[in-house]
């Protein structure tokens, strides 16, 4: 027997009563429940806009956590899941498999660089790491190195918030002083130095050396981020780096990871920032703007070498999410690659880096500023102490943009969708706002 309810109605709280049952029942990312801050009530999302309940409009320069690459309810994407939704939402992916999940494989393995041969669907960024992390681990058991179950990561990274991938987080700026007695303890060395033109500094190679030679043993894999490194510091480094770094790892049985999910689809100017080197990871994860930023999804790609290896002695990789491949999802990421593969992506994201560059130069002459430097679709200010955001958020909001810095770092992320004019105006808001600061 069905039954049928009346569709669901907008609530009749106020704006006001909804915000304070916010601040009384919900978490927001890293706040606290018994000093709850007030979160903006938003109505809709277009294009470049996010709009208020109160009826402002914020221009966004973070593509939400920079994953909304073509602009919010694009309507090629949008359309996409309504249709999905009208055929089946989602079905488990054990014992059963469909079309949206089989052709965005087949996109994700044309897209990424050459080498990459199968993928693995996962919910999250955070997971896709967990994910690498553990074919890592059982490759080198096939492989009769069973001691390899460590990691090798550089300081200044950030690969996510479950227990693995905190454990690779950077040491100090991470969460390991908290939950120290919980977190796998794994094997750092300095970030690469910053400086995308930056010729390579041997003394740096050498470090990296030093700790393979000492510990490859226990090494299952070098786990970074690809060029940038994004939420532990927007710090940029020189791509020829990965060369080098892949050299080092095949020299030592260490598996070479790249997290990709902040750089991948087009952030740093290429389909992904390793093609910046022409480098193939063993093992490459994306996620953020996979779904051009419409639900959550990620993937773990890898070789034939790692994934037949795991297959032909272990039998079974270990891991298997409730929602894997969901097909709504899928959906979703395959309207994004179609837009994705449909733009002339490189000289689009050229005239974001020229747009951004114009837009933030003023802020070099700001007291309080340290650098500004862009790379892509990423304009950043480093401030030289760390602001509040909960000083500085509403002064950004009173300038009309969605903008949410942390410590000493104020960014751009935007939509690729980005217009001069709306890029010229983040830039001036952001001026304004540390020249109020600074005052
Ligand atoms: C955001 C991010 C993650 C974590 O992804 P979630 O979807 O938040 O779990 C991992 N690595 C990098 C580089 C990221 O930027």
């Amino acid at each position: 027997m069905s039954i049928t309810l009346p569709l669901h109605t907008p609530s009749k709280l106020s704006q006001s009563e909804l915000v304070e049952l916010d601040k009384q029942l919900l978490w927001h990312p890293y706040t606290s429940m018994s000093n709850p801050i007030a979160h903006y009530l938003v109505k809709g999302a277009k294009g470049m806009q996010i709009e208020l309940a109160n009826g402002q409009k914020l221009i966004d320069g973070t593509a939400s956590w920079w994953s909304v690459i073509h602009g919010y309810n694009h309507p090629h994407i949008s359309q996409a899941m309504k249709n999905q939704i009208d055929d089946f939402s989602h079905v488990m992916f054990g014992g059963l498999t469909h079309q949206p999940a089989i052709e965005l494989g087949q996109k994700l393995i044309k897209l990424s660089p050459a080498g990459l041969e199968r993928v693995f669907f996962s919910d999250s960024g955070s997971v896709s790491v967990e994910v690498a992390l553990k074919m890592a681990i059982q490759y080198w058991h096939t492989q009769g190195k069973p001691n390899k179950q460590k990691f090798a990561t550089p300081r200044s990274g950030y690969h996510g918030d479950t227990f693995a991938a905190m454990s690779v987080c950077d040491p100090v700026n991470g969460m390991h002083g908290l939950f120290n007695q919980a977190l796998a303890s794994q094997f750092f060395v300095s970030p690469p130095p910053a400086g995308i033109n930056k010729a390579i500094d041997q003394a740096y190679l050498a470090e990296v050396r030093e700790l393979f030679t000492q510990s490859s043993g226990e090494i299952a894999g070098f786990i970074l981020e690809p060029v940038v490194q994004n939420a532990g510091g927007m710090r940029f480094y020189n791509p020829a780096y990965l060369t080098e770094l892949k050299a080092l790892c095949d020299e030592f049985d260490i598996l070479f990871i790249l997290d990709e999910i902040a750089t991948g689809f087009g952030r740093t100017g290429k389909m992904f920032a390793c093609n910046h080197a022409n480098v193939t990871p063993d093992i490459m994860c994306v996620g953020k703007a996979l779904t051009g930023g419409n639900c959550s999804l990620a993937a773990t790609l890898t070789s034939d070498k790692v994934a037949l290896g795991i297959s032909d002695n272990d039998g079974v990789f270990m891991h298997g999410p409730t929602f894997m491949g969901n097909p709504l999802a899928c959906s979703a990421a395959n309207a994004s690659l179609e837009l994705l593969m449909n733009y002339e992506l490189e000289s689009m994201i050229g005239e974001i880096q020229s747009n951004l560059e114009t837009a933030l130069a003023p802020c070099r002459k700001l007291n309080s500023v340290v650098d500004v430097r862009c790379l892509g679709a990423i304009g950043v200010v480093e401030l030289k102490e760390a602001v509040e955001q909960k000083v500085i958020q509403p002064l950004l909001v009173e300038e009309g943009v969605w903008v949410r810095p942390f410590g000493k770092l104020v960014y751009l992320m935007p939509p690729f969708i980005a217009q001069k004019t709306d890029l010229d105006k983040l830039g001036l808001a952001i001026f304004n706002v540390l020249t109020k600061l600074s005052n």
